[in-house]
């Protein structure tokens, strides 16, 4: 692929954060680069397999597709929270005897209270 210097930058700001990042929240964090170039970038990097990306409430988030990990997102505040743990596997065992699927891959994101929110509210 033809890396060029905006798509690098935008690569590493996706890579070295622990959670998924919206064009808006890397365009933010690049501060000579301007939303337009911050989504070329992402959409070439998501073609090309280098991201993925899921869309909630109207924004797309964009996460490197070389590590797996599950997230959790906060209702009330809206962070997002990296999940390192997969358990995963016996489920999958169990979809693919059950349903005959032949799973590829997952995506997992929990939604609820973080713990900040939760002591907020009770
Ligand atoms: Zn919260
Ligand atoms: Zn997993």
């Amino acid at each position: 692929m033809r890396m060029t210097r905006n798509r690098e930058q935008v690569y590493k700001e996706i890579i070295n954060s622990p959670v998924p990042l919206t064009a808006y929240e890397v365009s933010k964090r690049l501060k000579d680069m301007s939303l337009t170039t911050v989504y070329r970038a992402l959409e070439y990097l998501y073609q090309t397999g280098y991201l993925k990306r899921f869309s909630l409430d109207n924004y797309t988030y964009y996460y490197s597709s070389s590590v797996h990990r599950h997230f959790f997102r906060c209702v009330e505040c809206g962070r997002l929270f990296p999940i390192d743990e997969c358990h995963m596997h016996d489920y999958e065992k169990y979809l693919s005897e059950h349903f005959k699927f032949k799973i590829q891959e997952h995506f997992v994101l929990f939604s609820g209270l973080c713990e900040d929110c939760h002591k907020k509210k009770s």
